[in-house]
């Protein structure tokens, strides 16, 4: 499925939905989270719809591969190459939409795990 109308994340790539652009490559699009976690907290999308990491994975290894190189692109322009990749996939892993999206957290020294 390439978008899903119900979708809160298809709606923001198709712009019907505001958000705060950080980058965009040819399949993905990144945006800044409502609620950062980091002093730079970026969420990758994949323009087309997927709900999880897994189901990307498996269909276009290659799309997997544009997000997390659309991750290190936001941490070599916004600081200096190191960040944090977060993928929650299903509820109980904390995942609320089920647009597969990576959180990108970086412009900061991280504490923690
Ligand atoms: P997750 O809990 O992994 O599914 O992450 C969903 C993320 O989307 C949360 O960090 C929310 O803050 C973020 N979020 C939800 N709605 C929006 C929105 N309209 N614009 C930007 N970020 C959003
Ligand atoms: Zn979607």
């Amino acid at each position: 499925m390439a978008l899903d109308s119900n979708c809160i994340f298809c709606k923001i790539i198709q712009g019907e939905i505001p958000s705060t652009k950080i980058m965009e490559t040819e399949r993905t699009y990144a945006f800044a989270d409502l609620n950062p976690q980091a002093e730079v907290h970026a969420l990758v999308v994949p323009k087309n719809h997927f709900a999880r990491v897994s189901e990307v994975a498996q269909a276009d290894p290659s799309l997997l591969a544009e997000i997390v190189s659309t991750a290190q692109s936001i941490a070599n322009e916004k600081y200096n190459g190191q960040f944090r990749l977060i993928f929650n996939s299903g509820e109980d892993a904390g995942q609320t939409v089920f647009h597969c999206h990576a959180h990108v957290l970086t412009g900061q020294k991280l504490e923690g795990e």
